[in-house]
């Protein structure tokens, strides 16, 4: 049985996810954040590989057209999109794959993977702490933000489609939250993978 797993992640940007998946990190063994590829312009500071990988529009559509997504979607007036070849690579060497994506390449994974995939929703306790956050990470200007909280307003009605909320207040006790509901992603199987368990178990 595969103990790779699959763990999506969504909340408004500035929730909180990339602070606390670095935080997890050491403490949730064995995986691959999946670096998704977008149109948008790097922050300060990212680098193409490392956060994403920064494709102009031309060449995000050339992958469309190959069928190089497993998942893809327009958020803030930018594509954004899972390249499908490490997904699977990282779940044959048994990994989880945690993945940073909006409510409707939830959606999109969720019809992929049913049960196996594990979904979480990530957000600060309220809006204005969401606004408070945004403007003191200082990496997005005054429009941009102001999409982002439009947007946010828009996610958090998907919140009854994922499998568990984390309220990131204090950042320490979401961080041992986030651990918990990794670790327990691993021991999610499809109903092809239980089925096969089910044989192997009888004629074991
Ligand atoms: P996301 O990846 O969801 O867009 P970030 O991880 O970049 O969000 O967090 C947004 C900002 O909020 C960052 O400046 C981060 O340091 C800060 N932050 C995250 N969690 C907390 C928390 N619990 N309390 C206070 N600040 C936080
Ligand atoms: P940011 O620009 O703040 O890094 O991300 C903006 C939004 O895009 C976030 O909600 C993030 O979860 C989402 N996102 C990042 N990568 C992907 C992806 O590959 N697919 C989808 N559907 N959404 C993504």
């Amino acid at each position: 049985m595969s103990k790779g797993g699959l763990l999506v992640l969504s909340g408004p940007s500035g929730a909180g996810k990339s602070t606390i998946i670095k935080n997890a990190s050491s403490a949730i063994g064995n995986f691959y954040f999946s670096i998704s590829c977008t149109t948008r312009a790097p922050r300060e500071g990212e680098v193409h590989g490392r956060e994403y990988f920064f494709l102009t529009k031309e060449e995000f559509e050339e992958d469309i057209k190959k069928g190089n997504f497993l998942e893809y979607a327009m958020v803030h007036g930018h594509y954004y999109g899972t390249s499908m070849k490490p997904i699977f690579q990282a779940l044959d060497e048994n990994k989880l794959v945690i993945f940073d994506i909006d409510v409707q390449g939830h959606r999109l994974l969720r019809e992929k993977f049913g049960k196996k995939l594990v979904s979480c929703f990530i957000t600060p306790p309220t809006l204005t702490i969401l606004k408070e956050r945004l403007y003191s990470r200082c990496s997005d200007d005054e429009a941009t933000i102001k999409k982002r909280l439009t947007n946010a307003k828009e996610e958090i009605k998907a919140l009854g489609e994922y499998d568990f909320l984390i309220i990131n207040d204090d950042l320490k006790q979401a961080t041992k939250e986030f651990i918990a509901i990794a670790n327990a992603a691993r021991n999610r199987y499809s109903q092809e993978e239980l089925e096969a368990f089910q044989n192997e178990w009888f004629h074991g």
